[in-house]
């Protein structure tokens, strides 16, 4: 079991990763968090797969209760969020329980919300199950739900006591899943490590076939990168931005296509390939990297309906984004393999041609 710690003021914590680590869970909570409630927060797929034996192994000890949600994004609204606090209050949760959020991004971004607000707020453990909510969702403290007017509108910082990270939930992960989790492993890739892009470019295919140890050097690298960069910036102040590299094209597709239909993960892959044209077409990488850079995205297979997609729409789309700063379109653009730089003022025709040439 590997750890990585997370160093913010006064709200420090270990990432714990490795691959069936299940059994080691509950003395590492002992020591961790002083609580005798648990409420392990999940859905019935979820929960059916791992939840039970989380289940197990801390009754002998706690008194646990499970609160399963439907599965989807949907779920990531105030109607469950209510039915949680419901069930909290309904079996006297008090301020000194805690909230094992075990699941994806939306289990984690929900019952992390639940467990910002509940009477003030009580202990959170991520257990993170998806790939996506391994390297990115459960670090660094965003949690909350969406808004009929838009996505993740509602939220809060709240950062957990640990992570624990089994890679072996992974072997259950549906293909196209692990494509989307891919998609944020690539993006640290571009921004920050050159070693991880050599990686990558040798071991990709073994990842998106679902391989364990590839996956795990991989949730590894990952989480220390988003990790270091939630350090320097907790609450989204500047460098936590860099994170942003595809997804200003990425969420204007998304959005474009209806969120169904591409998935965030792919999105942000053609995101990452936009923002490549981008680059090139305002002369700011070499031809090499640009072949490279592509050459790597390629290797995902996305399937999409290229008729769909109409650069107008999708310019004006970004400009609605809510991380648009004023009037201009802040862009994270790369300059080299492994290195990034912000464009505060990004050129509209040019982001326009990018998304021609994609199509
Ligand atoms: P998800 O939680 O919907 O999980 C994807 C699917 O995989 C679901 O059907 C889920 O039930 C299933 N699943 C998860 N783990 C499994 C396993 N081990 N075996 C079998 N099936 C499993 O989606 P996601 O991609 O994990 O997360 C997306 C969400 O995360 C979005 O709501 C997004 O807004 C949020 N997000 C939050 C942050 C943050 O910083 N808080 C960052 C990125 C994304
Ligand atoms: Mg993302």
């Amino acid at each position: 079991m590997k750890t990585i710690n997370v160093k913010i003021p006064g709200a420090s914590y270990p990432i714990m990763i490795g691959a069936d680590i299940l059994s080691g869970f509950v003395s590492f909570f002992q020591k961790r968090v002083n609580a005798r409630q648990i409420a392990i927060i999940s859905n019935n797929h979820i929960f059916k797969l791992y939840g039970k034996e989380l289940k197990k192994i801390l009754s002998e000890q706690y008194q646990v209760v499970e609160l399963l949600v439907p599965d989807g994004e949907k779920t990531k609204s105030n109607d469950y969020l209510q039915q949680l606090y419901t069930g909290l209050l309904e079996n006297r949760f008090e301020r000194k329980s805690c909230i094992i959020a075990l699941g994806g991004g939306v289990i984690g971004d929900l019952a992390g919300y639940a467990a910002a607000t509940y009477l003030r707020g009580i202990n959170l453990v991520q257990m993170p199950t998806s790939l996506l909510a391994q390297v990115d969702s459960s670090i660094g403290g965003k949690v909350g739900i969406n808004h009929p007017l838009g996505k993740n509108l509602i939220g809060a910082f709240k950062q957990p006591a640990f992570v624990y990270s089994d890679v072996s939930f992974l072997k259950t992960l549906a293909v196209e899943e692990v494509r989307c989790g891919m998609g944020e492993v690539i993006k640290y890739a571009f921004i920050g490590d050159l070693n991880l892009f050599e990686y990558l470019e040798e071991f990709l295919d073994k990842a998106l076939a679902g391989e364990l140890d590839t996956l795990l050097n991989l949730v590894q690298v990952s989480a220390r990168q988003k990790a270091q960069v939630v350090e320097q910036d907790e609450k989204e102040g500047g460098l936590r931005m860099i994170l942003n590299f595809g997804h200003t094209f990425g969420h204007a597709l998304e959005a474009e296509y209806g969120y169904q239909k591409l998935k965030h993960g792919e999105a942000v892959i053609l995101g990452m390939k936009c923002a490549l044209e981008y680059s090139t077409l305002t002369k700011k990488i070499t031809s090499a990297d640009y072949t490279r850079g592509m050459d790597l995205l390629n290797r995902v297979h996305i399937d999409y309906d290229k008729s769909k997609i109409d650069p107008d729409k999708l310019l004006e789309r970004m400009y609605i984004d809510k991380k648009v700063a004023d009037k201009n379109i802040r862009l994270v653009l790369i300059n080299k393999i492994g290195n990034c730089k912000i464009e505060k003022e990004a050129d509209p025709l040019v982001i326009k041609k990018a998304f021609e040439i994609l199509i």
